[in-house]
């Protein structure tokens, strides 16, 4: 299996080649071609399968196609939460990377450090927004971040934030989002309050395991 035959655009088998990835992993090839015709999806998958490409390559390549025709100012079309800083920057820089070759801007943001850098930011205008849920409702609460364009929706390794107390923000910001848009769940088990969350939210998901 080849990136080239999940139908993944030329800049971003560009960039795959650069970061010397030849062959899509397991959780890539099962997801990606769902997740590029918009279905919503709840993956079983642990870190080090791949997981980051199998939701950043799909998110990158719509926004991409979307935004080819008119490129209208920079507003978040994709909302990525995390439950730790180190998994959120982690994240940060793959689809930094996986975008070197298109005009299509990620930032992070996380909680214990100031919010200047990060509002700023948030001012100049970003297309991808991967946070920590504390502070993305902080922000959010303070009218820095507008998600009234979000079309994408990932919440990654939802165990984890099921086991740190993060659910209820979770919430909060999932009830800020536009009703019409793609929703993406990873975690590396499924406990039964995060496939009620999934049930509740997701359209006919599809669901994959590695
Ligand atoms: P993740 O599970 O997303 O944390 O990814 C684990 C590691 O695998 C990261 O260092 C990625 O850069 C790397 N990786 C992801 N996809 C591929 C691939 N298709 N080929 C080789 N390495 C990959």
């Amino acid at each position: 299996m080849l990136f080239e035959n999940l139908d993944i655009i030329k800049p971003i088998q560009k960039a795959l080649q650069d970061e010397g990835y030849s062959n899509p992993t397991p959780i890539q090839a099962k997801s990606i071609p769902h997740l590029l015709e918009g279905k919503d999806l709840l993956g079983c998958a642990q870190t080090g399968t791949g997981k980051t490409a199998a939701f950043a390559i799909p998110i990158l390549q719509r926004v991409y196609n979307e935004q080819k025709n008119s490129r209208g100012p920079r507003t978040i079309k994709a909302v990525v939460l995390a439950p730790t800083r180190e998994l959120a920057i982690q994240i940060e820089e793959s689809f930094t990377a996986y975008s070197q070759y298109m005009d299509i801007k990620s930032l992070v943001i996380f909680g214990g450090v100031s919010q200047n850098s990060q509002t700023r930011a948030l001012r100049e205008g970003v297309d991808i927004l991967i946070a920590t849920p504390g502070r993305m409702l902080d922000l959010y609460s303070q009218k820095f971040i507008n998600l009234s364009k979000v079309k994408y929706f990932v919440l990654d390794e939802a165990d984890s934030m099921l086991d740190m107390g993060m659910i209820h923000d979770v919430k909060r910001i999932i009830s800020h989002l536009p009703q019409v848009r793609q929703n993406i769940f990873f975690s590396a088990t499924m406990p039964n309050e995060i496939s009620k969350l999934a049930n509740s939210i997701f359209k006919d998901p599809i669901k994959v395991e590695v």
